[in-house]
């Protein structure tokens, strides 16, 4: 497999560590895990500037008495 020599030098960009080849370009697989929770979190944390898309099932609580 060639690799690219401009992926030579790749820092972890979660801390500038030398990434390892095997968790490019992080470091570990610790900082990967933490890069993929970074991006679903912000994923989650996107605000809904519709408020359609904010519809909740309505809780439909039955009394029987
Ligand atoms: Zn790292």
């Amino acid at each position: 497999m060639g690799m690219s020599p401009s992926m030579k030098n790749v820092k972890c960009p979660i801390c500038k560590k030398p990434s390892v080849e095997k968790y490019r370009p992080f470091c570990s697989e610790r900082c990967k895990m933490i890069d993929l929770g970074k991006w679903l979190g912000e994923a989650y944390s996107i605000p809904i500037a519709s408020e359609d898309t904010k519809k909740e099932p309505q809780k439909l609580e039955d009394e029987n008495d």
